[in-house]
């Protein structure tokens, strides 16, 4: 018997996912806008250093990453997750503000949902609750990219209140786990091709055809879409796809899911100044929050601004958000910018705002975001199919646990469409 054909829009983690646990029943053709597979996992090699672009951490013991991970063989190492903070002109170890288990409580007894601003108006309002306030705004923002005016209280209780456990990373880059989803989609027999942006997609019950922005065209039975959901919103970028007749509901989903802005900065100095501190720095900076890499890289730290702030300054160029992550580090440890200019040996600034492939970090809940996610994950006709780790629905948001979970399910959909 023939077998059905199944085009994957996106070779990202949830998209190779998919191929992966669909590639035996379907025909597969996967489509990739970039050079390359990975879309936000993007490790580049420097001097022997595995530097992450995107995804970094894998955080805690995360059942379908961990398990991907053995499989694949790939060796992770336990991160140093000691934590300090810039307090006038000392750095001190980070202490968790006074009232924020308190304010985790009240999130948690929160009956109807609103957003973190609103929540904080209404329960500490009062000055001596500026340091609580200021926490949980930079939390929301550092964390979650989210934005205080509409990130869901439901939604960060059930990810602040959440157990903490011990992070990783992957020793030779988050890169290795693509490759392997990768192999083991063209071992059996998925086609996957890059530079290959989607603009339209016309379809019926049974029947989608796509064109791509080359021109050429395919035909297939049922397509799976994991673009992030920011392409999915009305938004400009080259790797917008219309679809019809159009889905303006799912659009209008689309609309309620967060997606946050991230900067990354990636430097390395001819000496670690910042000498025995290993783990993460917090501070009022412009460029706010910083870790190092460890002993084995000990020259390499990392700077990183995420949400709404992020987003305004992300209209910049690159050398004046080097600049301004150069002064936030020299006012963290007191040297002048001329001296750590003298001193760095080479320079990465990852402004994913300008990525027309992903448009921004990663996604948030916003109020409301559960039911638009509920929808998305609704297949249109048994034939167009959605996935990526926006539309994930566990404790783990914006991971790529969260997109390779969201590919698996989606693969359990489809398989579900075709034997109706
Ligand atoms: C800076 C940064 C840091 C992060 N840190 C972490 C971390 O430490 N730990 C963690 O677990 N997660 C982290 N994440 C999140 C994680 O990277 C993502 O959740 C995950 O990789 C998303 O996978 P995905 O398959 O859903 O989407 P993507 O990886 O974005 O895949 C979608 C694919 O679709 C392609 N595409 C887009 N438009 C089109 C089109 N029109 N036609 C064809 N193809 C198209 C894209 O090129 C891309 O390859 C981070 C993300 C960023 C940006």
């Amino acid at each position: 018997m023939e077998k059905e054909t199944l085009i994957i829009v996106g070779a990202g983690a949830a998209g190779l996912m998919a191929a992966r646990e669909l590639s035996g029943r379907f025909d597969i053709t996967m489509l990739e806008a970039q050079a390359i597979a990975g879309g936000r996992i993007e490790s580049i090699k420097v001097d022997g250093h595995t530097i992450e672009a995107g995804a970094e951490f894998v955080h805690g013991d995360l059942p379908v990453t961990r398990k991907l991970l053995k499989e694949a063989g790939l060796a992770v190492s336990a991160i140093a997750e000691n934590m300090y903070r810039k307090v006038g002109d000392e750095l001190v170890d980070d202490t968790p503000t006074a009232g924020w288990e308190e304010m985790l409580e009240k999130m948690g007894s929160l009956k109807e949902d609103t957003n973190l601003r609103d929540f904080l108006d209404r329960h500490y309002a009062e000055d001596n609750s500026t340091a609580l306030r200021q926490q949980a705004i930079s939390f929301a923002s550092g964390f979650d990219l989210a934005d205080a005016e509409t990130a869901s209280v439901h939604a960060l209780y059930k990810e602040w209140s959440a157990e903490e456990e011990r992070q990783f990373r992957v020793v030779n880059g988050y890169r290795g786990l693509i490759d392997y989803l990768r192999e083991n989609c063209i071992a059996a027999a998925a086609v996957i091709r890059t530079n290959a942006t989607v603009k339209t997609i016309s379809w019926e019950k049974g029947k989608v055809t796509v064109t791509l922005a080359s021109g050429d065209s395919l035909v297939a039975d049922k397509i799976l879409v994991t673009v992030p959901v920011s392409l999915l919103q009305k938004t400009e970028s080259v790797a917008k796809i219309s679809f019809t007749p159009s889905l303006d509901d799912y659009e209008q989903a689309a609309a309620e899911i967060g997606f946050g802005a991230v900067l990354k900065v990636v430097f390395k100095f001819k000496a670690p100044f910042w000498e025995k501190l290993n783990g993460f720095i917090f501070s009022e900076e412009i460029f706010p929050t910083w870790w190092t890499q460890g002993l084995s890289a000990k020259e390499w730290i990392t700077g990183w601004k995420g949400g709404p702030e992020a987003a305004l300054l992300s209209s910049q160029d690159n050398e004046s958000l080097l600049d301004l992550a150069l002064a936030s580090l020299g006012n963290i440890f007191d040297l002048p910018v001329a001296a750590l200019r003298d001193l760095l040996e080479h320079a990465e600034v990852f402004n994913w705002q300008h990525n027309p492939y992903s448009r921004g970090g990663y996604s948030f809940s916003m109020v409301g975001t559960e039911a638009a996610r509920q929808l998305l994950n609704e297949p249109v006709a048994q034939t167009i199919f959605f996935a990526g780790e926006a539309l994930y629905e566990g404790p783990c948001p914006g991971t790529v646990e969260a997109a390779l979970t969201s590919g698996l399910s989606a693969a359990k959909k489809i398989t579900a469409a075709s034997l109706r």
